[in-house]
């Protein structure tokens, strides 16, 4: 079974699918490597905003061009690529001005178009044409390749909000995203004092391995408040829930910089009392969504610079054993799963 699709809320089905026939202007890659992160668990679980159903999931990809329809040039049969998963409409106000990312006629690979939980991936011909295919540099595992989605993302919302060297830097979640940011922070000079709260023990031991300062989220503010009295100059809640919000807004200094990346889930609304806090501290409020086009393009430059991510563990699995890890919750998963085709194959081939 080469395809995985998400039928319904919770229903993933294995297909074995032909190779699809490619239409004028389109390329086919082979999905080498696609990532499996907490949007997809989300999807899986519950839906999600885009994600129209039945759906092949998966939107952090890189493989190889397998095909190429006619009319399209600049590509050649088996060369290394990055799929960037968004495809603005080219024309709006927001794709004209390189913030694809806000398009609202967006459609996506893996939520609005097929994925790469499958062997296969048809890019269309708009996608050909906005770019969204990038040739990845030789030294560059195609692993780290399809990492660049979340690499992007992290990259998008520093690139919004104005940190200083000399700056103290809260991130509130020692997931991917809030590892990656870090890492993107020290790597790129912005700054090294930066703190990371995360419940979980083993997540919090990954970031010391990284070189981080972490704490538990048990009498976090008060701990914060004894390492920087002045408080935070920003932070970034790198976790859904409100905990990072209103440790974020409470740990800010006054004129501080709130980075709001991750978007809140749940139905509890943060308090006028809190909301409040950006008001009395006079903070300065960043949204950042995604990753644009520019970002997915950054990040590969930024690998391909040498941006180390051999210190982030990756768990490599089979198509098959997806479903496995959409079923891991939140709070306890393994931090980076990856499919790897190359399993799947193996496993066909006995
Ligand atoms: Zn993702
Ligand atoms: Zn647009």
């Amino acid at each position: 079974m080469n395809t995985a699709v998400l039928t319904s809320e919770q229903k993933l089905i294995f297909e074995q699918r032909e190779r699809p026939v490619l239409g004028a202007g389109e390329v086919l890659i082979e999905v080498a490597y696609c990532g499996v992160c907490r949007t997809d668990r989300k999807a899986y679980r519950q839906g999600q905003r885009d994600l129209r159903l039945p759906r092949v999931l998966g939107h952090e990809f890189a493989g190889t061009v397998a095909e190429i329809g006619a009319g399209v040039d600049g590509f050649v049969l088996g060369e290394r690529v990055q799929v960037h998963p968004g495809i603005g409409c080219g024309v709006c106000d927001d794709c004209l001005n390189g913030d694809d990312q806000r398009c609202v006629a967006m459609k996506v690979l893996g939520f609005h178009l097929d994925g790469g939980f499958g062997r296969y991936c048809v890019i269309p011909s708009e996608g050909v044409q906005a770019g969204i295919i990038t040739k990845v540099a030789d030294h560059i595992p195609l692993y780290y390749a399809a990492l660049s989605e979340p690499i992007a993302c992290a990259l998008h919302m520093i690139d919004h909000i104005d940190i200083l060297p000399e700056d103290r830097l809260l991130i509130v979640g020692g997931g991917v995203l809030g590892c990656l940011m870090a890492k993107i922070c020290q790597y790129l000079e912005i700054t090294e004092n930066i703190l990371i709260v995360e419940p979980n023990e083993k997540k919090r031991d990954l970031c010391r391995n990284l070189g981080f300062r972490s704490l538990p989220a048990e009498n976090a503010k008060d701990i914060i408040k004894e390492i920087w009295p002045a408080g935070a100059d920003a932070a970034i809640p790198c976790c859904p829930v409100n905990f990072g919000m209103e440790l974020s807004l409470n740990a800010l200094k006054n004129g501080g910089k709130l980075g709001f990346f991750s978007g809140l889930t749940g139905n509890d609304a943060l308090t006028n009392k809190l909301i409040n806090l950006m008001h009395y501290k006079e903070l300065t409020v960043t949204g950042a969504y995604g990753c644009g086009l520019k970002d997915g393009k950054k990040a590969l430059a930024l690998l391909k610079n040498g941006f180390d991510l051999t210190d982030l563990p990756i768990t490599f699995i089979a198509l098959a054993n997806v479903e496995d890890t959409l079923k891991q919750t939140d709070t306890d998963h393994d931090l980076i799963t990856m499919i790897d085709y190359k399993k799947e194959k193996k496993k066909n081939d006995n």
